[in-house]
């Protein structure tokens, strides 16, 4: 099918460098009453002027915004059988007090049922890209097949084995064959990549063999990076380094990596970030919620880092609504350095979406808006009072909008969600099961 949006105003951030140049001052694209072209999955031409001859599906844009669809490029799907079960806590206590045994009660059926329903509130909050790091990962792989998203998907190796190698390891062998099964899914819409959950749940053994398989498989790295200023000074007290700096001696950083979180990275770190082209993925709401600390998001920036954003799992957010994410990453950055322009809208709006295309390795195919990009689209309804006046819709879009807004998602041409309908998940389904089956963690 192919689609043609009329007379709407269209956002896209920083078109002209979108691939591999990193601004600390982002550009954006606004076109009013504007023609955008869907066809074949792809975006083939933005006018002011309606094309001639058209004969596919006609989509009324008046009053809204067509952007590129948002990137949540750190998330834990199934953990949305864990929102709202242990608020207030740190990260540690968080964890080992509570996530850790409520997680040996998932099941696959479990991870199946709660993947769903997070996939509904990402389709329904505008996001069409997603990076899960988790296990169950052939489950989650399947479930994002469904749903019709695009997700870099990993399966996390934690692991204390002196003697670790991937091929032996039961979790090894599960990221294995996950990429045998998965990487390259449907052209490219699913991919895998290879993930290390944090430098404090595994050992430098870990770290090798994972890399060494990361390279020769050409996938990327996934992994949580001084997340926290207690797993930072450990790491220092253990091995004399920062975790940055111990993970990249055996082999982390050797392929392209996104480092979550990074809210204790030091002078010398963000300058080994930036010589290894590590994406940071910055998780404000999480850092708040767990009380980690807040990632120096203007510093990585003006040491031409690339970051994204993140929502982490809902359980520590606990929502998926990347709107909620770039208000939340613009207003901790001027607190952070009391100064209100730290963080301007229109760079946040490029870490949801160019910046989280990069992170993926999918800054080539969506990210922006422009002829020849797939159509990974979303359309917000800016008739809301909330979105009134609008003078720069770059600033409602990332200080005003909500996930709520969003009137339509598009991926690769292709509408999943629209007026509030689902075309690719069983809405009613999925939350008679999801009530159902949070049962067993009470
Ligand atoms: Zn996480």
């Amino acid at each position: 099918m192919n689609y043609l949006f009329e007379k709407v105003t269209v956002v896209s951030a920083d078109t002209e460098s979108q691939v591999d140049r990193v601004e600390n001052t982002a550009k954006t694209e606004i076109i009013s009453d504007a023609y955008v072209l869907v066809e074949d999955g792809k975006i083939s031409s933005v006018d002011r002027e309606p094309p001639q001859d058209f004969t596919g599906s006609r989509i009324d844009g008046r009053n809204k915004v067509l952007m590129p669809g948002l990137i949540n490029a750190h998330t834990h799907l199934p953990m949305t059988a864990f929102r709202g079960y242990a608020d207030d806590y740190d990260l540690h206590t968080w964890l080992n007090s509570y996530i850790f045994p409520a997680e040996d009660k998932l099941t696959d059926s479990t991870a199946s049922v709660f993947s769903d329903l997070a996939l509904a509130e990402i389709i329904a909050s505008g996001t069409t890209s997603l990076s899960d790091m988790y296990f169950f990962s052939d489950t989650i792989a399947s479930r994002v097949a469904e749903a019709g998203l695009k997700a870099n998907i990993s399966r996390a190796i934690v692991s204390f084995d002196d003697d670790y190698d991937i091929r032996t390891d039961k979790r090894g062998q599960e990221l294995i064959d996950l990429v045998n099964t998965w990487h390259g899914y449907d052209s490219g819409r699913i991919l895998i990549e290879a993930a290390v959950h944090a430098e404090y749940t595994s050992f430098p053994k870990v770290w090798t063999s994972v890399s060494e398989y990361a390279s020769e498989r050409g996938l990327r790295m996934h992994i949580h990076l001084s997340e926290t200023k207690f797993e930072h000074e450990a790491c220092i007290e253990k091995y004399g380094m920062t975790p940055a700096s111990i993970l990249n001696k055996y082999g982390i950083f050797n392929v392209s990596t996104s480092a979550a979180h990074c809210v204790y990275v030091d002078r010398d770190d963000i300058e080994l970030l930036r010589q290894k082209g590590v994406s940071v993925i910055h998780n404000p709401i999480s850092n708040m919620k767990l009380a980690s600390g807040i990632c120096p998001v203007s510093e990585l920036l003006s040491s031409r880092i690339n970051v994204a954003l993140g929502t982490d799992s809902v359980s520590s957010n606990n929502s998926h609504d990347i709107f909620e994410e770039m208000k939340c990453a613009a207003l901790v950055a001027k607190i952070r350095t009391n100064d209100p322009s730290a963080l301007k809208a229109a760079q946040v709006l490029r870490m949801a979406t160019v910046g989280g295309a990069i992170a993926q390795g999918r800054s080539n195919e969506c990210g922006a808006l422009y002829p020849g990009m797939d159509a990974d689209l979303i359309l917000v309804d800016f008739d809301n009072p909330h979105l009134i006046p609008s003078y720069n819709p770059v600033s409602n879009i990332v200080y005003s909008a909500r996930g709520c807004d969003v009137v339509m998602n598009m991926v690769r041409g292709r509408i999943v969600y629209k007026d509030g309908e689902f075309f690719t998940i069983d809405l009613e389904r999925v939350k008679r099961q999801a009530r159902a089956a949070a049962n067993i963690f009470r």
